[in-house]
């Protein structure tokens, strides 16, 4: 069963240029086959062609024709929870190298586009994350220490700072130098397309019903009942892998987002940084390289695909409301709006490497709404532990953590 994973067309979708894959219709044996080609699988796939492994790609819809497609795509190492919150939880030693890990995938992710064959509008810029109420400060200082003491490059604003760069007012920000914004769309194809270069084999437009792990090879079963037989197998399978691994840390969410037709002028808007907030659920802004705004949230705590979309006018409506307020100098005139389904787990961080309901098999599982930076963090852990390589980022992200 598949899950509805978005409705509307995203921005992305509006400049398509879609990828033809053919289905599966044979049996076939092979080192690796990800099943999933959106952001994740695209990334695992490409990294590990990269390292010379024999790898099938194999997806239900196009080549990130998933959630990836919905996605706001601002590449960011702040995961959805303080960096103190984590070292709260873990401890210094894994809470720092779990916020380090993000800087990491970041540069991965900078240093990837330049060697594809489209620049995928990667674009670095810088970030400002504001507390949404007064209540809200004391928590962004205590931030703001956490971040300083570990060495993070962060600058804390107060309010009449933020009054000086924005037209909108806040009791203080964070600002971050290391964001970085992208086309998810063409960079998930552009990795694909490059591995192909390398002997990825891919096949789209057919779902993977049935796992089976006999000795040292799984088999995977198509709905046309081909086989796949691999030593390895990734999940790269996104917002669906519920259906497979019924999480009760996981919660799925619906999450509304909108562009607009490509902006003339900034006022009020420092830098065109990428803007979020400490409320939850947060608003979140970043600019295009054609200069419209994207700007997400106002999400719901449900995942009824009927009752999603049957909100979606009234969302952005409301997001448009919000972007106005925030912005009156500038004229705003929405192009288009999406809805998609969303999931976050119970700790704000992905969920990478194996389950013991499928041996033989792992997971790339980027929740949260750093969800393609922890994607390009679960290239690196799983490529690693496929290779037999120790990798100690394994243990942070790991379903037993
Ligand atoms: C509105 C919105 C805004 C977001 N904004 C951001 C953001 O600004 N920054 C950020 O980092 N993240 C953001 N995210 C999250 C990010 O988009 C996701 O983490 C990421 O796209 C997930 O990629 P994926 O490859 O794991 O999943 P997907 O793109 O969904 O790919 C999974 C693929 O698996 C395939 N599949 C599933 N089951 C099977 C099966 N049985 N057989 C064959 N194929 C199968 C699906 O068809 C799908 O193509 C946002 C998400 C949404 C919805």
């Amino acid at each position: 069963m598949s899950l509805d994973l978005r409705t509307g067309r995203s921005v992305w979708l509006n400049q398509d240029n879609p990828s033809h894959h053919p289905p599966l219709t044979r049996d076939i044996s092979t080192n690796v086959v990800v099943i999933g080609a959106g952001i994740s699988g695209a990334l695992v796939a490409h990294a590990l062609t990269d390292l010379g492994v024999e790898t099938l790609l194999v997806d239900r819809r196009d080549v990130g024709a998933g959630s990836t497609a919905a996605s706001t795509a601002i590449l960011s190492y702040e995961p959805d929870c303080h960096l103190y919150d984590l070292i709260e939880s873990f401890g210094v030693e894994a809470g720092v190298r779990i916020f380090q890990s993000g800087v990491e995938a970041l540069l991965l992710l900078e240093e990837l586009t330049k060697t594809l064959d489209d620049d995928c509008n990667f674009g670095k810029t810088s970030s400002m994350y504001f507390a949404s109420c007064r209540a809200d400060a004391k928590p962004l200082r205590a931030e703001y220490h956490a971040r300083k003491r570990h060495h993070f490059d962060t600058e804390y604003i107060e309010e009449t700072e933020v009054g000086r760069l924005f037209s909108f007012a806040a009791p203080c920000a964070l600002l971050n130098p290391h964001t970085a914004n992208v086309d998810p769309v063409r960079l998930t194809r552009s990795l694909v397309r490059c591995a192909q270069k390398k002997g990825l084999q891919v096949f789209a437009n057919t779902s993977i019903k049935k796992y089976d792990r006999e000795g040292n090879q799984s088999i995977l079963t198509s709905d046309r009942n081909h086989t796949l037989r691999a030593r390895h197998v990734v999940f790269a399978t996104g917002y669906e892998s519920q259906q497979f691994l019924m999480q009760s840390t996981v919660r799925l969410t619906s999450t509304y987002a909108l562009a607009t037709e490509p902006l003339i002028d900034f006022t009020g808007w420092y830098e065109r940084m990428t803007i979020w907030e400490s409320a939850r659920p947060y608003l979140y802004l970043r600019v295009t390289a054609d200069n419209r705004l994207v700007a997400g949230g106002e999400d719901e705590d449900f995942v009824d695909e009927q009752k999603r979309d049957a909100l979606l006018a009234q969302k952005k409506h409301t997001l448009e409301r919000r972007l106005k307020q925030m912005f009156p100098a500038i004229a705003i005139r929405v192009a288009t709006a999406w809805t998609g389904t969303f999931a976050e787990s119970e700790d704000t961080l992905p969920y990478i490497g194996m389950h013991k309901k499928y041996p033989g098999a792992y997971f790339a599982l980027g929740y949260g709404g750093n969800g393609i930076t922890f994607s390009a963090i679960a290239s690196r852990i799983i490529s690693d532990l496929i290779l037999k390589k120790e990798n100690t980022d394994a243990a942070l992200f790991g379903f037993t953590r």
